[in-house]
């Protein structure tokens, strides 16, 4: 009797069977996928994504809201460019407020984040590491100053001036009865410390009582600050060039005489440059064209490209105010951080990019002027370099929404009336003709 053994039949009965059941079961996962993330299969791009209404339901249900936000969802970014999840692209003469200067998806510089990454992305301020040395020599070597403080934000380098202003004050006097001037109209962050030297009531008012001994005189009138100083005054802050506030470039006998009253009264001059500096305003920055050097200049956005960093830096009197055990950070400096800045600048300084945005930014402004003349809302233009207002005479806010949502052109405001052009720097004279083709079409559309 031969025993009939291993039926060929029976064997691949069974593969059949488990390739079903296989099958079955990549359906389920990818369902199961599917229903726990709220998928969905993005057939333009070939991946799964979250579709845009979806991402924007739940920012809505997870996020914080401090933000009213335009109901684009961003996903990637080439140079002046930034495109939609379903891949609609956009005109870019925002940023990211400020921010992105070389634009974005810059190679060169994602490759020596990545280097970095690998290498090392954080130690803390306890130890050494090679590139916080390389960054800080970069931001001393274009801007003349002493000292370099790395922090998080541009918010954190102005709470570490004013830290160093307070300091400076104390050790000279013992007492802790010292005053700051500021601005009104001015904005340096929305931490308490830099709230209470923003001179914006809407933005004081539902956190007061703010740091006591800050008085506000009017920007470009030294008349106004020479009657609110007294001998407990330690410090001046202004940002170098007014941006949120509406754009307001200061005159050069105004930066001259805060820095002679200084001088005269051995207080310290600080200068945020924030926004207007690391080349926005067509030199590193800002007080470099009116040639008024401060003693304590806070940076951030454009210093990292996107990273987020920030820092104080100091000369003179100042570099030396605080002493080791009076300010710190864990993340503030950080390899990962440093590589960037180290990078951005060494970038800035091979490709010319103040000098272009000089050249660029007249341009800009040129064709602002024009528009100007070619419609009836428009009542001013302002700025310096990269950082340019229209002061508008129908709503800012629709005007904005429209050039986003019809045009997709990323405009954004300062103040309440004014439109703010802050490109990234590498704009050119095409992109600008591009961005005045859409703002004027929105302008239009908006009864302008
Ligand atoms: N200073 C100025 C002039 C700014 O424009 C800003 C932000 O827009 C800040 C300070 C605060 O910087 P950050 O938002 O990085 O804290």
């Amino acid at each position: 009797m031969t025993r009939k053994s291993g039926s060929p039949y029976s064997l691949s009965f069974f593969s059949l069977i488990l390739k079903i059941a296989l099958a079955m079961m990549q359906v389920m996962v990818y369902d199961y996928r599917n229903s726990l993330h709220n998928y969905t299969h993005s057939e333009k791009k070939g991946d799964i994504n979250m579709s845009e209404q979806q991402i924007m339901n739940q920012a809505e249900q997870v996020l914080y809201k401090t933000y009213n936000r335009f109901p684009v969802v961003f996903d990637h970014g080439k140079g002046m460019h930034l495109y939609d999840v379903e891949g609609r692209e956009y005109l870019d003469f925002g940023a990211g407020i400020s921010v992105v200067g070389l634009g974005y998806g810059n190679e060169e510089l994602n490759e020596a984040m990545k280097a970095q990454i690998d290498k090392l992305m954080h130690t803390s301020n306890l130890f050494y590491s090679e590139p916080s040395v390389k960054a800080g020599e970069k931001l001393l070597e274009i801007s003349g100053m002493e000292k370099v403080f790395f922090t998080n934000s541009g918010t954190e380098a102005i709470e570490g001036a004013m830290k160093i202003a307070m300091r400076y004050a104390f050790n000279k006097t013992g007492k802790n009865n010292r005053e700051i001037i500021a601005f009104k109209s001015s904005f340096h962050g929305r931490s308490l410390g830099s709230l209470s030297v923003t001179g914006n009531d809407h933005y004081q008012e539902p956190f007061r009582p703010l740091i006591p001994g800050i008085k506000f005189a009017d920007f470009n009138d030294l008349d106004s600050v020479k009657a609110l100083i007294n001998e407990n005054t330690c410090a001046i802050l202004t940002e170098t060039v007014q941006a949120e506030g509406g754009i307001y470039p200061p005159t050069k006998e105004f930066l001259e005489g805060l820095r002679a009253l200084c001088d005269e009264h051995d207080m310290l001059l600080i200068f945020d440059e924030v926004q207007c500096g690391m080349g926005r305003c067509g030199e590193f920055f800002a007080w470099q064209h009116f040639g008024v050097k401060p003693d304590v200049m806070c940076v951030a956005k454009g210093i990292g490209n996107g990273v987020p960093v920030g820092a104080f830096l100091a000369c003179g009197k100042a570099a030396t105010s605080m002493v080791p055990g009076d300010h710190g950070t864990t993340y503030g400096g950080n390899p990962f951080v440093c590589a960037a800045v180290a990078k951005v600048v060494e970038m800035y300084q091979e490709r010319h990019i103040p000098e272009h945005v000089a050249e660029a930014g007249t341009y800009l402004r040129e064709q602002l002027l024009a528009l100007k003349d070619r419609t009836s809302c428009i009542c001013d233009v302002r700025g310096l370099g990269f950082l340019q207002g229209i002061e508008l005479t129908i709503p800012v806010g629709d005007v904005v929404k429209k050039a986003l949502m019809d045009e997709h052109l990323v405009l954004i405001s300062a103040s309440h009336n004014v439109i703010r052009f802050v490109p990234p720097l590498i704009a050119d004279a095409a992109d600008i003709d591009e961005m005045i083709v859409r703002l004027e079409k929105a302008l239009k559309a908006c009864g302008g």
